[in-house]
């Protein structure tokens, strides 16, 4: 019988969705699109002293940063829901009472002390330590005894004693174990609680799961998930059990890197189309020589099967260059859009709505100069306001040589009597057409902008140095320091342009 795909990604709502979660729920979002089926999004929330609401949000946030989509959740709804656990604690019941009636499974009355007890025996015996089934086999009057003497039991899965049991897995091949070194563990506590391999079983069973991506550490339960299964009539999902994410150096990350909020990466500044790219190759490879991809290219070609074997190393520096990369390739409206959240003060709200023009070209002017989209925010602050304070690599700069004062003296005398408009143009098209786009080459030449632009002003820049017998190279520094208060930015002349002749020629001045 072949059923339509459907995958999930089930968190535990203890934390953040962190790099590892995020993975996971993109190989899955992505094997269901590729497989043309289903993406499930199922909250596992029954340890309730862990599980809490704001965690919950704030999974769903990464994921939606992230641009994952689920067709079926608990916010969406959907025909297999409710997809909280702890709403669905009545049909665990009603799967408990037939594993019961059909002897799969048992109720345990042992104490926390007497599991330990048992465990401690039987590896002082030199067998692996585990539950030591001391109520597997009790009758029932027994059971009514203890039950009527202790209070309701934890119940527990019956595993079957030395069989030899194989799991097929798409990552890992055929993996085989023999089931009794695992021990009968518990499906439901005291509290009626059940735990997370029952209630997985349950709900991938109801929900119709097919494919189920998940990190390698759930690979013995995969063992305990198939057998009930096979107690309940019917075959697990296809596992595919995946590698850990490994820090650099090649060992397990660390707690501080594995533990970082998804969203972090947001508030540093990173685009989510470019951390979705980079989670997406930490155990899957687009092509040998293709690491920057689109998600339609990843879908047309993800498969699950071709998850890595041997964990992936994460990178910060990568993600950071990836996504310098990102940012570059955005066309220039989306890249004022995302980065408008990230420079604060230093480009006020009002400049957004009111100068539309002024601010894409200040943000042109950055465009190939950051990586993250939080640099915006130290390099913009010269744009706006009459006067700029020089920072003291600035200072030094215009310190340098001692004709700067008079070069800054006549060089603003230049520009007064330049073709630069008074301030930024208000008409865009005509700052547009004046204004340098990325490279020298996109440059209107001379005969085509109404006023002069940057091209202009470079060039009457090199006349006068020309003239005066002065090094353009070193001309460049004192005039930026002046300018933009540092001894970085964009192109010089882009700068002139953006503060129009009043406050170049104000700025210039102020320190001749
Ligand atoms: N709630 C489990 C976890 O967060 C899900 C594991 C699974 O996918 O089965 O690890």
């Amino acid at each position: 019988m072949t059923s339509r795909p459907r995958l999930r990604f089930a968190p535990s709502p203890t934390g953040p969705l962190h790099l590892g979660g995020a993975r996971t729920a993109l190989y899955n979002w992505a094997a269901a699109r590729a497989l043309g089926g289903d993406f499930l999004l199922r909250i596992e929330d029954t340890d309730r002293a862990r599980s809490t609401d704001e965690s919950l949000r704030i999974i769903l946030e990464g994921l939606r940063w992230l641009g994952i989509h689920w067709d079926e959740g608990p916010d969406v709804g959907g025909d297999r829901g409710p997809y909280l656990q702890t709403e669905r604690l009545d049909i665990y019941a009603r799967y408990a009472e037939r594993l019961i009636a059909e002897g799969f499974a048992y109720e345990c009355f042992a104490t926390p002390e007497e599991v330990d007890e048992g465990r401690q025996r039987l590896q002082a015996e030199g067998k692996r330590p585990m539950y030591d089934r001391r109520h597997r086999d009790l009758s029932d009057d027994e059971r009514a005894a203890l039950r009527a003497e202790r209070g309701p039991g934890s119940l527990r899965f019956r595993m079957p004693l030395d069989q030899e049991w194989t799991l097929p897995d798409l990552c890992k091949g055929d993996v085989r174990v023999n089931l009794a070194e695992l021990d009968d563990w518990v499906m439901v506590r005291p509290d009626g609680m059940p735990t997370y391999n029952f209630a997985c079983v349950v709900d991938d069973l109801e929900m119709g799961i097919t494919h189920v991506v998940r990190g390698e550490e759930h690979l013995m339960n995969g063992f305990k998930q198939a057998v009930m299964f096979d107690a309940l009539g019917a075959t697990a999902p296809l596992y595919a059990h995946i590698p850990l994410i490994l820090g650099k150096g090649g060992k397990k990350l660390s707690k501080r890197e594995a533990d970082v909020n998804i969203l972090d990466y947001r508030a540093k500044g990173y685009l989510p189309d470019a951390v979705f790219n980079y989670i997406t190759l930490l155990g899957w490879s687009y092509s040998g020589d293709q690491d920057v991809f689109t998600r339609d290219e990843m879908l047309a070609k993800f498969r699950i099967d071709d998850i890595g074997k041997s964990g992936s190393k994460f990178d910060e520096e990568k993600l950071r260059w990836m996504n310098g990369d990102y940012v570059r390739r955005l066309d220039r409206a989306a890249f004022v859009d995302a980065g408008r959240p990230y420079v604060g003060d230093a480009l006020p709200a009002a400049a957004f709505d009111e100068q539309p023009g002024f601010v894409a070209n200040v943000f042109a002017c950055y465009q190939e100069r950051v990586e993250l989209l939080s640099e915006l925010a130290e390099r913009v602050g010269w744009v706006l306001g009459e006067g700029v304070e020089l920072d003291e690599a600035a200072q030094k700069n215009l310190a340098k040589h001692e004709d700067a004062k008079a070069w800054l003296a006549g060089y603003a005398d230049v520009l007064e009597a330049s073709g630069l408009p008074a301030s930024y143009p208000a008409d865009r098209a005509a700052a547009d057409a004046a204004f340098a786009l990325p490279s020298a080459a996109d440059r209107p030449g001379p005969d085509a902008p109404p006023c002069d632009g940057p091209a202009q002003l470079e060039a009457s820049a090199r006349a006068f140095c020309d003239e005066r017998g002065i090094k353009f190279g070193h001309f460049v520094h004192p005039v930026r320091a002046a300018l933009t208060g540092t001894n970085k930015g964009p192109g010089l002349f882009d700068c002139v342009f953006l503060l129009g002749k009043e406050r170049a020629v104000a700025r210039l001045r102020a320190q001749a």
